[in-house]
Order: C-alpha cells, then sequence, then structure tokens
C-alpha cells in the first residue's frame, strides 16, 4: 500500500466522522473505550460469534457490529467499511489471524505504517533492523552442537511462544527438538522481563524531542507465561524435567510493571534508535510499538523481539499507567491513538499516520 493508495482511499472520506475499528478480541476493549472518550464512533468486527462479553463491558463496547464468518471475509465489506468511514485499528490477532499477505492489501485506511510487518516478521530483518539501530540483542547459536549454556529454541512462526523449550546441553537439545519444524536458537538471556511500550507521532514535538515528531513511553508490563512463570510452584525446574516435565512459555495474561527510574534514559534511547533507523529503512514506524527485554544484572537489556503495534500488555491501562498519567490522567494506549487520528485530522495529516 503506497502513498497514493491512502490518498485515494481517504479522497472519498467524511473525515470528520471517522468511525474506529478493530477486531473483537486482543485489546480491543481498551481501543474502543479510547475512541469513545475522544469522540469517535466505534464498530467492532467480530468474527464468529464474538459480541456477547461486550455487554458486560458497557464502557468497552463497540457502537455497533461487523460480524464475518472469517477473518478472511473481512475484505468482502472493505465498501460497506469506508462508507462509514472506518479506520482500522490493527493489532496483533488481527494481524496474526489475517495474516500477513491480507493485512498488507487490506484495501481500508489502517493505523501506522504497514509496511513494517515486512521488517518485523522476517527474523533476519528484524535483527538487522534492531542490530543497525544499536541494540543488543541475545546471542544466536547457529549450531546446536555449540549449546554450552541455557538456549531457548523457538520455532517459526509460533504463537504466543508455544512450543518453545530451554535446554542447556546438546544432548538435551536432540531430545527435545521437533526437526521437520524450522527452528532458531537464542541465548537464554538471565534477567527480568520488560515489555515497553512506546508511542511515536511523527507529527506532534510536545513529547521527548526526536528529528521528526517525538516519542512517549505509555507504560510497561511483564507478560505472565505458563507453565515457565509458575512452575516452581511444584519444584524447581531441574527437578520437573527429570521426571519429565518441561516449561513452557505460553502468553496467559499481563501484570502491570514499573522500572527503577534510572534506567528510563536507556529506554528512551533505545525507542529512538529503533525509530530513526525504521525512518531509513522503510519510512517509519508510526503509533504504538513493544519492545520485548530482558535487563541483566548489569543493567544492560536484551531485546528479543519488537511488536509493531499495539501489544495486548497495555490492557491493565485502560485508565492510565505510572507514566501515561504524566502525561495527562485516564490515558490508554487506545485513547493515544484516537488522539493521534483526531490531531493528524484536525491539521490535514491523516496520511502523515495512516496507511
Ligand atoms: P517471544 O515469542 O519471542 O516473545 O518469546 C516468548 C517468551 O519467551 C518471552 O515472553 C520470554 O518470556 C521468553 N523469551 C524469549 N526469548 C528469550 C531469551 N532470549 N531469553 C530469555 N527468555 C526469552
Amino acid at each position: 500500500m503506497d502513498e497514493d493508495t491512502i490518498t485515494e482511499m481517504l479522497s472519498t472520506y467524511d473525515t470528520k466522522n471517522l468511525t474506529i475499528a478493530t477486531v473483537c478480541s486482543h485489546s480491543s476493549l481498551q481501543i474502543f473505550n479510547g475512541a469513545r472518550k475522544e469522540g469517535f464512533k466505534t464498530l467492532g468486527i467480530a468474527v464468529g460469534d464474538r459480541t456477547k462479553i461486550y455487554d458486560a463491558f458497557p464502557l468497552g463496547k463497540p457502537d455497533e457490529f461487523l460480524t464475518v464468518d472469517t477473518y478472511a471475509d473481512i475484505s468482502k465489506h472493505a465498501q460497506e467499511l469506508r462508507e462509514k468511514n472506518v479506520v482500522i485499528i490493527p493489532h496483533g490477532s488481527f494481524v496474526e489471524y489475517l495474516g500477513a499477505e491480507q493485512f498488507l492489501q487490506l484495501p481500508l485506511p489502517t493505523f501506522g505504517n504497514r509496511k513494517v510487518l515486512n521488517w518485523e516478521s522476517d527474523r533476519n530483518k528484524e535483527k538487522q533492523w534492531l542490530k543497525s539501530a544499536g541494540l543488543t540483542m541475545p546471542k544466536q547459536i547457529k549450531d546446536p552442537k555449540e549449546i554450552s549454556k541455557p538456549v531457548i529454541v523457538k520455532y517459526y512462526g509460533a504463537k504466543g511462544g508455544k512450543g518453545f523449550f530451554v535446554a542447556k546441553t546438546y544432548e538435551e537439545f536432540l531430545k527435545r527438538v521437533e526437526k521437520n519444524k524450522p527452528y532458531f536458537i537464542q541465548e537464554f538471556v538471565m534477567g527480568t522481563r520488560y515489555y515497553l511500550h512506546y508511542f511515536y507521532s511523527p507529527i506532534q514535538n510536545d513529547a521527548y524531542r526526536m528529528k521528526t515528531g517525538s516519542l512517549q513511553l505509555l507504560s510497561m508490563d511483564r507478560r505472565d507465561e505458563t507453565t515457565i512463570d509458575e512452575v516452581q510452584r511444584l519444584g524447581s525446574i531441574a527437578e520437573l524435567e527429570e521426571i519429565g516435565i518441561h516449561p513452557t512459555f505460553v502468553v496467559t495474561g499481563n501484570i502491570p510493571i514499573v522500572m527503577r527510574e534510572s534506567l528510563l534514559p536507556k529506554v528512551f534511547r533505545m525507542g529512538e534508535a529503533v525509530v530513526e533507523k525504521s525512518v531509513e529503512l522503510f519510512g517509519g514506524i508510526i503509533g504504538s510499538f513493544c519492545l520485548e527485554t530482558v535487563v541483566t544484572e548489569d543493567l544492560e537489556f536484551k531485546v528479543f523481539e519488537i511488536s509493531a503495534r499495539i501489544v495486548a500488555g497495555t490492557n491493565p491501562y485502560v485508565s492510565g499507567s505510572p507514566y501515561s498519567e504524566l502525561i495527562q490522567p485516564d490515558l490508554s494506549t487506545g485513547r493515544r491513538i484516537a488522539q493521534e487520528i483526531k490531531y493528524a485530522e484536525s491539521k490535514n495529516l491523516l496520511d502523515k499516520i495512516l496507511s
């Protein structure tokens, strides 16, 4: 989707009358709630029977639903959605279930720069982006025979950490690996995990100043992963592994967290570097993104992944976080996205934040 296309799509829009839409899952309650607070109409795209729970959360319920049978059916309704002046807010589940190809082709104005997907979903390109931005990533182990310290083995395309496993020796690796699935091996970084939720605006200069635009830190979380995060209730991991019980890394929820304040300058420098590099590589990331990090005992950040849109880790902060409260009371990421769209519309800059 190039700039001409977004200009073309917006040319038929009544931009004073936009509808914020997303798929009913992931962070949709927060997105609808935030959009509502900023005075937007909202539309929930429900795949299957997903609408019932929204009655239980009236302030997170969209004004209307579009129900489709499968994700693939969404684009069939593009014309109808365009008539409602819909702007799509993509989130992790949306992109994952729709599939990269279909998401890139979706003929609807979408918040953020869709080109980021090519850089984020390809492990080598992601590495090139983050490393050339000067970030430290966990070491990659090319040959499993070289495993001499704990490693985490990841399968390509695994959803939510499913199937990942830890190995401390080559023998252990051989016992656990599913050879028919493509995998890669990373050093298991010892430390504490922080998932940092940034917001980059290319069009506003009222936060941490950048060459163009400015950067905010809205919140951070730690993911709660089953079974690794509670397995020690039953015994040490080593003990359990001896009897064939292996920890897993499947995300089930998110826990709010704050970081020691002295680390914040590093947090901003990393965010800034990632954005500056993205401008060079593909025209720039826009809006919310998350760096997934481990902080070591030397207070170094190792970044194992980037998510280039709103993450579910922002959900504990529907009414603001200890960081966003210092920007504006009651500011969630969902609300911040709506504000960016509102501001862009008022300055005639929608094409700078949508693609
Ligand atoms: P990912 O799918 O890459 O986000 O990884 C799933 C989970 O595995 C993360 O949320 C972390 O808990 C853990 N993890 C991933 N990479 C590493 C690493 N290199 N060192 C330690 N833990 C990791």
